[in-house]
Parts: C-alpha cells; structure tokens; sequence
C-alpha cells in the first residue's frame, strides 16, 4: 500500500470525510498535511505521519 493510501485509511478512520489531495499533499478543512513515513515504533502506530504544512501557515499569517 502507498503511503498516500495510508494516510487516506488513517483520516478515514478518524471519521474526515472532507478532505483532498494535492499531489502528495493532504488537504483537510484547507490545511495541508505533508505525509510521512512514522518510525516511531509504538504498538497502535499505522505507520503514517501527518505533518502541518509549514508554507500554509506562513500564508495565513500574511
Ligand atoms: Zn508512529
């Protein structure tokens, strides 16, 4: 399974439903999301990370 895939299962299951993708970005509620791969090695651990993308909030601020 692609990590996108993933990630899509992961929001999924926290009940979003409104969300996109913009490229390997996630978008939701018009936030994005890098994706990442999570080696944190926690038992409940899906193995995705969801990072707030950094250049949205710098243009929030503007
Ligand atoms: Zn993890």
């Amino acid at each position: 399974m692609t990590l996108k895939a993933r990630a899509m299962e992961k929001v999924e299951r926290a009940g979003i439903s409104n969300y996109s993708f913009d490229e390997d970005v996630l978008v939701m509620c018009g936030v994005r999301y890098t994706i990442d791969v999570c080696d944190c090695g926690e038992a409940d651990c899906d193995g995705v990370k969801l990072t707030r993308h950094l250049a949205a909030i710098n243009r929030n601020l503007q």
